[in-house]
This record gives C-alpha cells, sequence and structure tokens, in this order.
C-alpha cells in the first residue's frame, strides 16, 4: 500500500479560485479592492522571492498589492511609523513585515505595532490569545493551512490523536492550538521531548515543523496515519522536508510531500485573510468557512 499524496499546489490553487470571486463579489459590494501592504526591510534573498511572490498572488487575486521595500539599515523608529500610517490607511486590510528583521530592531515591538485587526499573519499576541480562547482573529497562514488540507483529508478531526513536533509561535503552537479547537487529543513535541518514535507512533495524524531534514522516520509512523510535513530544508538533493518521504509512503495512509505540499498554502491563506479582513472591516457578508 502506498500512501495517497496530498496535493497541496492543487488545492491551493482552487482556494485562490474561491478567493478571487469573494474579491470580485467584495469590490462590486464596496467599489474597493482589499489591499495587503507587506513590508521588507533589508536585502535577504530568500525574503525578497517571498515578498514579490506574495505581491504577485495579491494581484492575480483582484487585490491591491504594496510593497514597501527598505534599506536594512532603516531604524526601528521609521519602521514603527511606517506601521502606524499603514494602521491608519483605510486602503489597507492587511499588514505583513516580512521576518527576520535585521539587527538590532526588535521583532516583537514591530509585530505588537500592527493593529491586530490587520494582522493577517496572524502574529500579533492578541491574535494568539484569540486563537487560544477562541475567539474570532487571525490565524497564522501555515498552520491554518495545513488544518485545511487535514479536514480535506480526514473529513471530521473530531478524537483523533494528533502529534504536532515543533512549538514554534508561528508553526507549531497555533497549529496545536487548531487541532484542539477541532476536538484532537493533541501532543505538542520538541526538542527536549523523551522518545519522539513513540510518541509519533500513537498519532492518527502527524505534523512536522523542525526544520530538520527527513527527521521523522517511515518506521515511526502508526500505519495509515495521515503526516502533514511543514519543514523545508535546503540539501544538496534539493528540498527536503522533516518526514522521510520515500520510507512514509509506504506506511502512511496520506502525507504531503516537498514542495508541493504545505508551502502553496501559506500564500493562499494570507490572500485568505486578507479578504476576510477587508470584510470585516467594512461589514461586507462574507461566509469564511466556505473558502
Ligand atoms: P523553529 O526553528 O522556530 O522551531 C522548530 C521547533 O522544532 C522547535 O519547537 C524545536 O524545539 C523543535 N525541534 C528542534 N529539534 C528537534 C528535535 N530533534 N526533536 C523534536 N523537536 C525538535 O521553526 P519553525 O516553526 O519556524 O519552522 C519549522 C519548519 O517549518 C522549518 O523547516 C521551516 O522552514 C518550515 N516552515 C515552512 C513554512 C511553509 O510555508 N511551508 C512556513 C514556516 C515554516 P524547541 O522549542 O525545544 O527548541
Amino acid at each position: 500500500m502506498s500512501a495517497t499524496i496530498i496535493d497541496g499546489k492543487a488545492y491551493a490553487a482552487a482556494l485562490r479560485i474561491r478567493i478571487a470571486a469573494g474579491v470580485a463579489d467584495f469590490a462590486e459590494a464596496t467599489g474597493r479592492r482589499p489591499g495587503l501592504a507587506v513590508v521588507l526591510v533589508g536585502e535577504d534573498p530568500a525574503s525578497s522571492v517571498y515578498v514579490r511572490s506574495k505581491g504577485k498572488a495579491t494581484e492575480a487575486a483582484g487585490m491591491i498589492g504594496i510593497e514597501h521595500r527598505l534599506p536594512a539599515d532603516t531604524s526601528q523608529a521609521d519602521l514603527l511609523a511606517l506601521v502606524a500610517a499603514l494602521n491608519t490607511d483605510a486602503t489597507i486590510d492587511g499588514i505583513l513585515v516580512q521576518l527576520p528583521l535585521p539587527e538590532p530592531i526588535d521583532e516583537a515591538a514591530v509585530i505588537q505595532a500592527i493593529d491586530p485587526d490587520k494582522d493577517v499573519d496572524g502574529f500579533h499576541p492578541v491574535n494568539a490569545g484569540r486563537l487560544a480562547t477562541g475567539l474570532p482573529g487571525f490565524v497564522p497562514c501555515t498552520p491554518l493551512g495545513c488544518l485545511m488540507l487535514l479536514k480535506d483529508t480526514l473529513g471530521d478531526l473530531a478524537g483523533r490523536d494528533a502529534v504536532v513536533i515543533g512549538r514554534s509561535n508561528i508553526v507549531g503552537k497555533p497549529m496545536a492550538a487548531l487541532l484542539t479547537q477541532a476536538s484532537c487529543t493533541v501532543t505538542v513535541a520538541h526538542s527536549r521531548s523523551r522518545d519522539l518514535p513513540g510518541i509519533v507512533g500513537r498519532a492518527d495524524i502527524v505534523v512536522a515543523a523542525v526544520g530538520r531534514a527527513k527527521m521523522v522516520k517511515g518506521d515511526w509512523l502508526k500505519p495509515g496515519a495521515t503526516v502533514i510535513d511543514v519543514g523545508i530544508n535546503r540539501t544538496e538533493a534539493g528540498l527536503v522536508g522533516d518526514v522521510d518521504f520515500d520510507a512514509a509512503l509506504a506506511v502512511a495512509g496520506a502525507i504531503t510531500p516537498v514542495p508541493g505540499g504545505v508551502g502553496p498554502m501559506t500564500i493562499a491563506v494570507l490572500l485568505r485573510n486578507t479578504l476576510v479582513s477587508a470584510a470585516r472591516r467594512d461589514g461586507h457578508p462574507l461566509d469564511a468557512a466556505s473558502l
């Protein structure tokens, strides 16, 4: 038996078509298009590529994409002033400050300066608190994309045993919160966890968000488990995930490939969050659950 491949690229493409339709409805009803501002400080090549692809995707969805590219020596005060201006700019529904920020800028201070109701990355502590307490807010794009793929693959997640490997604020913690909300029984594993193979072996759902190439072995998995591989690791053999994909194929029930699994979902969910923000801000009816 070979696992089903979860095609994140195809899911994300379909999601982007639904978002574009939602944007067209929004524009017709309100006379304006949702606006996403992306701020990049410095010349980090990977960040520059991400920002460009976010800009293109925004325009392709019919939204307005504004890029602010600032020099690496931009002061924290100047960056905070830009964020403050975007917070009060009525044409901007989403603000994304591309991380990492160059030294000595305090990332936490910049994230906290973003209006939580425009924080489409979902990194502001207010949105983390909203997620933890079940209030509407913004959920970080990568874990929300993982949840969409899981629901599409498995349907109702209630009662399933889920293991999230990794406890970062941008992936692991919000992923665990989302799975808890979906009534899974959730274990969060990290670098201090004992017997990771044993923990993984009990899980119906495994989300790996570590950043270590092929760390999760095929024979750790429970037969039939659904595996979501968030990891992006550059190796001599090219991009690989945190899961030993070839070995996992023989054991898992379904698995995301790297690339082509979780990766394409992140930008699609960013567009979704921006449309949701615009609709909330203008009181435009939008069934976010149908996106
Ligand atoms: P972080 O480095 O912030 O977190 C990694 C987590 O993995 C930490 O909680 C760490 O534990 C844990 N960890 C490290 N080593 C081990 C180990 N040996 N056993 C178990 N747990 C371990 O990474 P991110 O959460 O930001 O990202 C994780 C991966 O996902 C990366 O490869 C990243 O590139 C990728 N990513 C992909 C995205 C996409 O769009 N597809 C978006 C975001 C990230 P501890 O807390 O104890 O240190």
